[in-house]
């Protein structure tokens, strides 16, 4: 009876005490509510949003459905970033090992691929044998002994984040700033770092559409990092069109590595090398940013940060070999699709691409979907790139039985690419940051 009255009082717009989000998320962590009531505790409050005190609440309750991390033994200012979700955004295996070359402890929690995002724990997966579940005790020594980890929310760690991350991805309540702040805050407050760097992507291909969006939800999540004593600062980046050319888990994988090899793509490159810099800045590091700029990339350049994350991926017991051999894994179909059109390509939109990587399997449709590691699609050109007719768009990974999605997907590229007649303004792919010294 109590959670029919709570999810009246918000769907009705009522602001909810503390004690009834602690008994909603209690509850549901407990497998003591429905998946029916939940999602429509969800929607409320999707439609109605929330207040500060609300989110807060919510974020530590969410905490408090399982263990927290103590990363205080471990020397040093220990730091993470975590996106609000994109396409081909793959920027956390490549600016992470990054940071840990240059010194820094990386400890980080990850998530999964929602809606028509990545998760970096699938891309992770997409490694075969590889682990994200790690308990606390391998967290925090494989944090102590390379630097660097990247690890899920598990039964132990923030069990609420992980039973409602997997409900709103099917119940169309992904896109809300309170559910997002405190899936992310309260993942990031129990791992256990000093200071937090968010990535908040704005555009079509992200859960905040407008600028004006994404600075509130930046801001909600800057204030409830300070409630809990941690400093976080929020960069938002464009999220239009994917980031780099690879969209699908085993493809972006293979990406970041490439990129940490120095050979591109030049947007996953530079901000890579931009969030690196800044996460050294907030750790410490009192060099104007270009200098730092300059000292990740020469970290990038001579492979220290290859080496991190390729320790990382076999400390966690990702078999190597395959990746190494840089070839798509298994016997996948390969289609590319050319051209029809000349002209300037002024749009590349990240959305409809992402959906199509996910109706190729490559991310969940349902709840619990097993998903396809390895199929995807790989962008030949960018924005702002001269499109002759002939030229070819996009190559499609998939199964051999899935032929006629694919013919599918060939009807929808149209609307992937817009091709004008002009040249497009460039547009900058760090669009604000907040908390480096300006408003
Ligand atoms: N990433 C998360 O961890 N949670 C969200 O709600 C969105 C992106």
């Amino acid at each position: 009876m109590r959670i029919q009255k709570i999810i009246e009082a918000k769907r009705d717009g009522k602001e909810l005490s503390g004690d009834d989000i602690r008994f909603f998320i209690h509850s549901y962590s407990q497998d003591l509510l429905p998946d029916y009531q939940a999602s429509a505790f969800l929607m409320a409050v999707y439609l109605q949003g929330a207040t500060f005190k609300e989110t807060y609440a919510m974020t530590e309750a969410m905490i408090k459905s399982g263990i927290t991390i103590d990363l205080s033994g471990i020397p040093g200012i220990k730091i993470d970033k975590h996106s609000t979700g994109g396409v081909g955004d793959k920027l956390s295996l490549t600016a992470l090992p990054l940071v840990a070359a240059a010194g820094l402890p990386v400890a980080k929690m990850s998530g999964r691929g929602l809606a028509h995002t990545g998760g970096t724990l699938d891309k992770l997966e997409s490694l075969p044998n590889l682990r994200v579940e790690l308990n606390k005790e391998e967290f925090i020594k494989q944090v102590k002994d390379i630097g660097l980890c990247i690890c899920g929310q598990t039964a132990q760690l923030v069990p609420a984040d992980g039973k409602l991350y997997a409900l709103r991805d099917v119940t169309a309540t992904v896109s809300s700033i309170p559910l997002i702040a405190a899936s992310i805050m309260s993942k990031k407050i129990a791992a256990g770092s000093d200071k937090i760097l968010l990535d908040i992507t704005v555009g079509n291909g992200a859960f905040m559409g407008s600028l004006a969006d994404a600075m509130v939800l930046a801001r909600l999540m800057i204030k409830i990092g300070e409630g809990f004593k941690r400093e976080t600062k929020a960069i938002l980046t464009d999220m239009d069109e994917p980031l780099g050319k690879a969209v699908g888990n085993y493809l972006e994988l293979r990406e970041a590595v490439s990129c940490l090899k120095g050979e591109g793509p030049a947007d996953l490159e530079f901000l890579s090398i931009h969030f690196a810099a800044r996460m050294l800045q907030m750790a410490g590091k009192d060099q104007p940013l270009g200098d730092l700029k300059r000292e990740v990339k020469k970290l990038l350049d001579e492979g220290k940060a290859l080496e991190k994350l390729l320790l990382m991926l076999q400390a966690q017991g990702g078999d190597l070999a395959a990746l190494m051999k840089d070839q798509p894994m298994e016997d996948l179909c390969k289609e590319t699709v050319y051209s029809t059109e000349e002209g300037w390509l002024s749009s590349v939109k990240a959305k409809e691409i992402g959906l199509a990587v996910v109706s190729l399997k490559g991310g969940r449709l349902a709840k619990g979907d097993i998903i396809d590691h390895s199929v995807g699609l790989e962008l030949h050109v960018k924005r702002g790139h001269k499109v002759n007719l002939h030229d070819p768009l996009l190559t499609i990974y998939s199964r051999p039985q899935q032929t006629e999605k694919v013919k599918e997907i060939k009807t929808l590229i149209p609307a992937f690419f817009e091709i004008t007649e002009n040249k497009p303004l460039t547009k900058d792919l760090v669009i604000k940051e907040i908390g480096f010294g300006e408003v």
